[in-house]
């Protein structure tokens, strides 16, 4: 495979649809649409009318072609699309047309936007935008891909970058050109200036990982006794058959999950084992993995079982910390009392099986989880690889301020500016750009 090659693909989804686009890129994007279309004269970026026929002529559909001459092309070569009508047979026929023209080949998956990013059409974390954006399913995830998108996250890093160098070249000045040691109030001045910028990717990192949550989906669990219908709730909450019910306890012994959109987030809720003393080995393992799933998710549903409330045994108690929504299930059973707390804690009455306080229990999940992290108006790291690099560049930061001679400091500047320049793609990031582009699919 080799990057000066064409390549061609599908730019739209597989399957039936009104049209579907096909993309050429490379030098010999133009004599590919002169082979495909029989037209050698074109209009940059304007649509032309084609009639598509393979080398002997065979007619293959009529078309819409466009041409956008490099540099100004989504990966900076010469692209040519088509844009044929959507059926398989057609687009297949399309594309094994193309595949019989010499020294075209058919694009790896991510293959357009990693030449866009060697060509500086954009950073990688706009890259990365790209491909949350064509995976958005929520308006929150929507929002942070455009933003990202138009280059916010970039731009962050890369001016903490540029401080990092910034301070770093005032210390190598004064290093080249003085024959005495550095003034000791320029090395005081430049750990100052070093410390506000570790202070303020510190508090970049203190988001409680909203970006990456607002992707990858907020979790919440449910938690409870066997048998309090934590697996029926689950399938009330989806609105569909997810998880496992059945009327002997502990049969949920593994974890179920259901990704949901919650006031425009995406939230994924787990069903988990009933917390009990088990008897066998599996069922207590289901209990240790329910309390190691509590302890990692973002909000914790404690479900308790109508049909002996007010009876909450101990395991349960152990579980309501301050942020857990308390829910009674069964309220269909009646008896429950108006006034309905465990303590001081409020809890919810809900029915599963009848679907009553469904409403209510999403609009609570939401809002607790919109107070905590809805707040968006500053960006946030999206992804696990930002957030190391980020820790990698506070550390090499906090070395800097140490005392110590100006040019170990201005090597610790070096690296913390290093780490910023992986994020953004500045610095030589081959082993970055297999991890980045591997998530995106042909056509992309
Ligand atoms: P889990 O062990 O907590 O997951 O509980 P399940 O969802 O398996 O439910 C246990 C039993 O309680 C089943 O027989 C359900 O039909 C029953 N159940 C669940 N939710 C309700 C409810 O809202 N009302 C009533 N009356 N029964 C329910």
């Amino acid at each position: 495979m080799s990057a000066s090659d064409t390549i061609f693909a599908p730019a739209t989804g597989a399957g039936r649809a009104g049209i579907a686009v096909i993309r050429i890129s490379g030098a010999k994007a133009r004599s590919a649409l002169a082979a495909m279309t029989g037209r050698h004269t074109w209009v940059p970026r304007h649509a032309t009318c084609v009639r598509l026929r393979t080398s002997e002529g065979v007619p293959l559909d009529h078309a819409l072609g466009f041409w956008f001459p490099a540099p100004s092309s989504f990966t900076g070569e010469d692209v040519g699309e088509l844009h044929v009508h959507g059926g398989r047979a057609v687009s297949a026929a399309v594309l094994a047309a193309l595949d019989g023209i010499d020294g075209l080949r058919p694009a790896e998956a991510g293959e357009f936007s990693r030449r866009a990013f060697q060509n500086g059409k954009f950073d990688l974390t706009q890259a990365e935008a790209l491909a949350d954006l064509v995976a958005a399913e929520t308006a929150a995830q929507h929002r942070q891909a455009l933003r990202q998108l138009d280059g916010e996250l970039g731009r962050l890093y890369d001016g903490w970058r540029r401080q990092a160098i910034a301070a770093m070249a005032r210390l190598e000045a004064e290093i080249d050109f003085s024959d005495e040691d550095l003034p000791a109030a320029l090395q005081i001045a430049v750990q100052g200036e070093v410390a506000a910028l570790r202070l303020e990717i510190e508090r970049h990192l203190a988001d409680g990982q909203r970006g990456q949550r607002i992707r990858d989906g907020f979790a919440v669990v449910l938690i409870g006794p066997p048998n309090a219908g934590k697996s029926s709730l689950l399938n009330g909450l989806a609105g569909r058959e997810a998880a496992i019910v059945d009327a002997a306890p502990g049969t949920t012994r593994d974890v179920v999950e259901v990704t949901m959109d919650i006031a425009g987030l995406a939230v994924v809720i787990a069903d988990t084992a009933g917390l009990r003393q088990g008897k066998g080995r599996v069922e207590q393992e289901g209990v240790r993995r329910a309390r190691q799933r509590a302890a990692a998710a973002d909000l914790r549903v404690v479900v308790l079982d109508g049909a002996v409330w007010p009876e909450v045994d101990d395991i349960t108690l152990s579980m309501l910390d301050d942020d857990a929504l308390i829910v009674i299930n069964k309220c269909d059973l009646g008896g429950l009392g108006d006034e309905l707390a465990v303590g001081d804690r409020p809890a919810m009455p809900v029915s599963a099986l009848l679907g009553n306080g469904l409403g209510e229990l999403i609009g609570e999940i939401g809002k607790r989880l919109t107070e905590r992290f809805g707040d968006d108006a500053a960006p946030a790291p999206t992804r696990a690889r930002h957030r190391r690099s980020l820790e990698a560049c506070a550390a090499a930061l906090a070395r800097a301020e140490r005392p110590q001679a100006s040019e170990l400091m201005a090597e610790e500047l070096r690296a913390a500016a290093a780490a910023l320049g992986r994020i953004v793609g500045r610095v030589d990031v081959e082993d970055v750009l297999d991890v980045v582009f591997r998530e995106f699919c042909i056509g992309k």
